[in-house]
């Protein structure tokens, strides 16, 4: 066999892709795969997906790539329009980018340039939250609240000032109003260390990606983060790279809880799988400021050009022509049945969480004190394995911090079926029940596993 000069992370071999058709994927040797990750939550519109084709086709035939700095395009225009339009105008200004990261570490420097423009220079920290995701690259790193992917580069990134976010599941503080109040005096203590006019912004995750499991927030949370921005006079960022764009059944998570960011970030499902693209939206004073200022000291090649911007155009049109987001709510609601279903079969599902079509599964050894699996058992990518044996295919993370807990998530295209739903639902039973025989049981009747289990908390 020849060895690929292809590198990702470690891991084993994997199937080679043939072929997708909406919610469907086949690899080389035929097996079918229910994509019940939507890829890396990005492929929200299925695979092959008939208009998708043929909106980038029509772009291609057209022109593929144009630049910024030499040309205007229709797309690029439209699809900044149809942003505003799903924020009903809170948002005002678009940039565009290729990625998720892109779009964090262009906000962390839109957010700095807007500071240094308007004569706070001294604004040099962002504030997020641990567990947290917001991209690789350095900036974008620098934010991320996940131990493992933090380590190596500890020395080298600007670390943002890491805060507790709610956590509804975990919390101990009696009651969730209560755990509310002591998550934001915490932030609250913080930024005060730091002293609150060196804060540039407090960036988070409305609903909660890969890191924490689809962990949620509330009205009042965002409430409070808002209060506390203004007081402070730094502004407020929501990470919706993977949350929004319909995900979880509103154009962005925020509008859940009516709680306005200064600045958003989204990307994944605005390409839909098709094409990278990505977007910084903004409130407008923020783009004047540093506008009026020499302009935005930032920009990517591939920004904005005519395939991406016609295929995120394409991605809303469809969501919007086939009335997806009241997809997305039913088949949720029948999703979250299922899996509380599957909860009260399994009493190591501690918890399910999530909104739409973004839902997080949390393993724990003992349901009463939340206790984790053993770290080195690797229950996520066990049970991640075992459902893609079963044709299943879900999104595994450690929940606390990345260093110990279990959870995948299940966050299929929006396009998912009634009966594909429930197909969805039946491979993952048949999954968990090989997990609980083959490993957990195996797992609970060893003596010493308890030795090992550890009760941190996030
Ligand atoms: N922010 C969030 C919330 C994400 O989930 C991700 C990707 N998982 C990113 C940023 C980074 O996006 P990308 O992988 O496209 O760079």
């Amino acid at each position: 066999m020849t060895i690929s000069p292809l590198f990702y992370q470690a891991g084993p071999a994997m199937p080679e892709v043939s072929h997708g058709k909406g919610v469907f994927l086949w690899d080389t040797k035929g097996k079918e795969y229910l994509d019940g990750c939507s890829g890396a939550i990005s492929c929200n519109l299925g695979h092959a997906h008939p208009a998708l084709r043929e909106a980038m086709l029509e772009q291609l035939d057209r022109v593929a790539f144009t630049y910024r700095t030499q040309f205007e395009n229709g797309p690029a225009v439209e699809l900044a329009e149809a942003l505003v339009d799903m924020t009903d105008g809170e948002m005002e200004k678009v940039f565009f980018v290729s990625s998720g990261s892109e779009a964090v570490e262009s906000a962390q420097k839109l957010a700095r340039q807007y500071f240094v423009a308007t004569g706070q220079p001294q604004r040099r920290h962002f504030v997020s939250l641990r567990p947290s995701y917001h991209g690789s690259t350095l900036g974008a790193l620098g934010l991320t609240g996940y131990e493992p992917l933090e380590a190596p580069f500890a020395d080298i990134t600007a670390g943002s000032i890491k805060v507790p976010g709610p956590d509804f599941y975990r919390q101990k503080d009696g009651s969730r109003d209560a755990h509310i109040a002591r998550v934001l005096s915490e932030t609250r203590a913080q930024i005060e260390v730091a002293g609150g006019d060196s804060i540039i912004a407090i960036v988070i995750e409305p609903v909660g990606g890969a890191s924490t499991g689809g962990r949620l927030v509330d009205r009042a949370y965002l409430q409070g983060l808002r209060e506390l921005c203004d007081e402070i006079g730094c502004l407020l960022i929501y990470d919706e790279v993977l949350c929004g764009v319909g995900r979880t059944g509103s154009w962005f998570a925020y509008q859940h809880w009516g709680v306005a960011p200064d600045l958003l970030t989204t990307a994944k499902g605005l390409g839909a799988g098709y094409y990278p693209v990505g977007a910084v939206l903004s409130r407008a004073p923020i783009v004047d400021a540093v506008m009026d200022n020499g302009g935005f000291q930032h920009g990517h090649t591939y920004a904005g050009n005519p395939l991406a911007c016609a295929t995120g155009l394409a991605a809303i049109r469809t969501i919007r022509n086939e009335q997806l987001l009241d997809n997305v709510a039913a088949r949720g609601q029948q999703l979250k049945l299922g899996l509380e279903a599957l909860q009260q079969r399994f009493d190591w599902i501690g918890d399910v969480r999530g909104l739409g079509l973004l839902w997080g599964v949390e393993l724990v050894s003992d349901p009463h004190s939340k206790t984790t699996f053993p770290a080195e058992a690797n229950l996520f990518t066990k049970v991640t394995a075992i459902a893609k044996q079963e044709g299943l295919l879900i999104y595994p993370r450690r929940t606390l911090n990345g260093v110990a807990g279990d959870h995948f998530l299940v966050s299929p295209p929006f396009t998912i079926s009634e009966a594909e739903t429930t197909l969805l639902l039946e491979r993952l039973e048949r999954a968990l029940t090989r997990l609980d025989h083959e490993v957990i049981s195996v797992l609970r009747d060893a003596p010493s596993s308890q030795q090992h289990a550890t009760g941190i908390t996030g």
